[in-house]
């Protein structure tokens, strides 16, 4: 529709007869309120609440999107939207119920959370018009033409190629033109001529660009579930008949079935008629799961995934939008899509941090799992070989059900693992044993992986004579090394050392700086094996479409004698060849400035050390640690999650860090360190200030330097806000959020529930 704005007429505005119909809007603007509008007469039979409007703003006419009719205030007089921009609404009244919860949890604009769920193709601002219809982000729907056979007496004036077309669509019925062409070449003229006289009926279609065309799938059945299987999806099934809200924790070891218990969970909400939701932490690194998927079920599934292009991703939101999609399966983004009737939402590996969006609106997946599940009365499978903490202890609590795999599925077994530790050996990255095993896996013609968590940018000390490393009294994390500035930091609370010092713990004279690269093992791995086939997997080497699943090919076929990566490798790969798992520096993950860091050693230790003697042979599994002791390393070696829980639930307690307390970071960054800093400290203050008159007891930590202090040009600050209440912080950050005012060269950032602390 073009439609220009009907001039608001006098009689309207007075009639007093026929009040005119308000709306509220939300903008794509860093906003915190909602807007009115009057509708014109002209536009009033065709609006409706999920669609998108055109509106005047300021000076400017912006796009907006409507939520839903209002009383007119009585004060100010309202401005008439322009324009109506899309035929059917985006979203239904549920989804914008769940997108208004989401703004208000995440102190987060409506409108940007609305256009943040869109898929970005339809943003484009274009409009086509198709068949005298306006149809918005028309550039990115692709069509085809499709012919039929009219019923038509006798084609008398046609023959040739033009005769054997017309044929074979009597015969065949609507045929599209790629089709036809393949069958009789070009043939544009013919069909051209057969429309003219009327013989044959021409009309164009939308059609779904397919990323998974020509991929050829062997059909799957269900397997015979073990007996902890059987006794999860019964659970699951109890509560899929009772159509309520019901969250679990399916917590199963590595190997142990999860994905066929989904895949079964799934196909009992199918045959009810509810569809599913399918959460991965990211879907290029899991082809296989989707491989499973696509194996098991006929019905559609939607995939959105990363690498899709803009008109893609916009294909399946439709899809998805017009129901002819039973099952979608995404990373993060996938929470907001359009599928209505939701029976089930599955969370697999419910404890990665990619669950979290980092940047613009920090929301959470995982979380929000459970608050579209509750809104859908829908069951929701959180799934985790080692789940967080935070979720164990809600499990406990009986907020969530507690599933449980303990063994892996049928005569495999859990490796068995041995801890090296490597303090006065740093100079090699290799242990004599590791070296051994890897030998002696070569000569067997057996696979084996190495993983080292390197994290380029983070530095740390670690005594080379007892391990440790430098703690803040504060706030126990590790400190962190800056190079330049010779001194280590907390970045919590800004407590400084000098650096390089003598070990507070032994008394040793110098501590070792520690961080070496995947690349630099590859390059000495290669030198001591020169025959062996060696693979490299990380950020480096799998740039561009496809680059994972090009190396786990490689690996899955058996081409790789080694394959050595960052965490990338530790994700649910299934490698029935890997019978060895060496792990480089342990700890790598532990130095990290973060609380968490500990609970991501232990995740990440046991994931990878899952990979190890997933088919018939017995797996190995050797970590090589400057800290064998610490209980991140010493209870994943045992796969002893229990008493890792325990321990971790201590500290925890001790220091109110989640689940006993909650945080919100508040991020600032600028180009000029003296700005930043200033704006930094006026921000803390008035932080107290508040805290002070609200009569809150909020720990306000910091402001300290980020752990990346300096990122693309910025300087970067922190305030860390903890308080055993949610509602408390909540209320706190808001309130400084309205009475705060910042320079502009000052960037600020709210992040609720924050993961990353970097
Ligand atoms: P997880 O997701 O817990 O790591 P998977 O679901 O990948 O485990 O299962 C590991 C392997 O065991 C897969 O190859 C899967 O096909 C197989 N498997 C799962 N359940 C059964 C079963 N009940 N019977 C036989 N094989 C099974
Ligand atoms: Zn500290």
């Amino acid at each position: 529709m073009t439609t220009t704005p009907l001039p608001h007429t006098q009689q309207n505005q007075t009639a007093g007869t026929t009040s005119p119909i308000t709306v509220e809007v939300a903008v794509p603007l860093p906003l915190d309120c909602t807007f009115h509008y009057r509708v014109p007469a002209s536009l009033a039979d065709q609006i409706r609440p999920g669609v998108r409007v055109f509106v005047p703003f300021g000076r400017r006419k912006i796009t907006a999107y409507l939520l839903g009719f209002t009383p007119a205030p009585p004060d100010q007089p309202l401005k008439e939207l322009l324009e109506i921009l899309d035929n059917e609404p985006l979203w239904t009244d549920a989804e914008l119920t769940f997108f208004r919860w989401i703004a208000a949890y995440y102190l987060h604009p409506l409108g940007e959370v609305l256009k943040t769920a869109l898929p970005t193709g339809i943003n484009l601002k274009s409009q086509t018009t198709v068949d005298g219809e306006s149809v918005t982000g028309g550039k990115n729907i692709r069509r085809e033409r499709f012919f039929e056979a009219h019923d038509s007496p006798d084609p008398v004036k046609i023959k040739g190629k033009g005769l054997d077309i017309l044929d074979f669509l009597r015969q065949s019925g609507p045929t599209s033109s790629a089709e036809l062409r393949q069958r009789f070449g070009e043939c544009n003229q013919n069909l051209r001529r057969l429309v003219e006289l009327g013989y044959t009926r021409m009309r164009e279609q939308e059609i779904y660009r397919d990323p998974f065309a020509g991929l050829q799938i062997k059909p799957d059945t269900p397997k015979a579930l073990n007996r902890h299987q059987q006794q999860c999806l019964d659970s699951i099934l109890d509560a899929v008949v009772l159509k309520q809200f019901a969250p679990f924790l399916l917590h199963g070891v590595t190997g142990s079935g999860k994905t066929e218990v989904y895949l079964q969970a799934i196909a009992k909400i199918l045959a009810d008629g509810t569809n599913a939701l399918v959460l991965v932490p990211e879907i290029s690194l899991t082809p296989q799961l989707v491989h499973r998927f696509r194996a098991r079920f006929t019905d559609s599934i939607a995939v959105l995934h990363s690498a899709l292009s803009d008109g893609e991703r916009y294909d399946e939101w439709r899809r998805i939008r017009r129901g002819e999609v039973r099952i979608v399966i995404g990373a993060r983004s996938a929470i907001f899509a359009p599928l209505e009737r939701i029976g089930i939402i599955v969370v697999d590996e419910e404890h990665e941090a990619s669950f979290k969006q980092s940047d613009g609106l920090r929301y959470n997946a995982r979380d929000l799992a459970l608050v579209r599940g509750q809104q859908e009365k829908a069951v929701v499978l959180l799934g985790s070989a080692t789940p967080l903490v935070t979720t164990r202890f809600a499990a406990q609590q009986g907020k969530l059900g507690y599933l449980s795999l303990p063994e892996r599925v049928g005569s495999s077994s859990l490796p068995e693992t041995s801890i090296i530790s490597m303090r006065m050996t740093a100079e090699t990255p290799f242990s004599p044993p590791l070296l051994q095993a890897l030998t002696d896996n070569l000569e067997r013609g057996e696979q084996s992986i190495l993983f080292l968590n390197r994290r380029g940018f983070a530095s740390w000390l670690v005594c080379p004579a007892c391990g440790a490393d430098l703690q803040c009294p504060n706030c126990s994390v590790s400190l962190t090394y800056h190079r330049q500035r010779r001194k280590s930091i907390c970045h919590y609370c800004d407590y400084q050392v000098p650096a390089p010092c003598i070990c507070p713990a032994c008394g040793e004279l110098e501590l070792k700086e520690m961080g070496a690269g995947t690349e630099r093992i590859e390059h000495e791995l290669l030198e001591r094996f020169p025959n062996a086939r060696i693979a490299r997997m990380d950020s480096d080497t799998t740039s561009g479409k496809g680059g994972h699943a090009r190396i786990l090919d490689k690996v899955g076929r058996g081409e790789v004698d080694i394959l050595i990566g960052t965490q990338m490798i530790a994700k649910g790969h299934d490698f029935p060849g890997v019978t060895l798992v060496g792990v480089l520096q342990a700890e790598g993950s532990l130095y990290l400035p973060d609380f968490r860091a500990a609970e991501r050693t232990f995740q990440v230790l046991s994931q990878v050390m899952g990979r190890a003697g997933r088919g018939d042979l017995p797996g190995r599994v050797l970590l090589q640690a400057m800290q064998p002791d610490h209980y991140g390393i010493a209870f994943a070696a045992s796969h002893d999650f229990d008493s890792f829980y325990q321990e971790e639930l201590l500290f925890r307690q001790e220091l109110n860090y989640p689940p006993f307390g909650f945080l919100a970071v508040l991020r600032l960054s600028a180009t000029s360190e003296s700005a930043l800093i200033k704006a930094a400290a006026a921000a803390a203050q008035l932080l107290g200030l508040l805290k002070q008159q609200l009569g809150v007891r909020t720990e306000i930590l910091g402001p300290a330097p980020a752990p990346l202090y300096r990122l693309r040009g910025r300087y970067r600050y922190q305030i860390l806000l903890k308080d055993t209440t949610r509602a408390t912080l909540r209320r706190l950050v808001s309130i400084y959020r309205q009475q705060q005012s910042l320079p502009a060269v000052i960037r600020e950032s709210i992040d609720i529930d924050p993961v990353d602390l970097l």
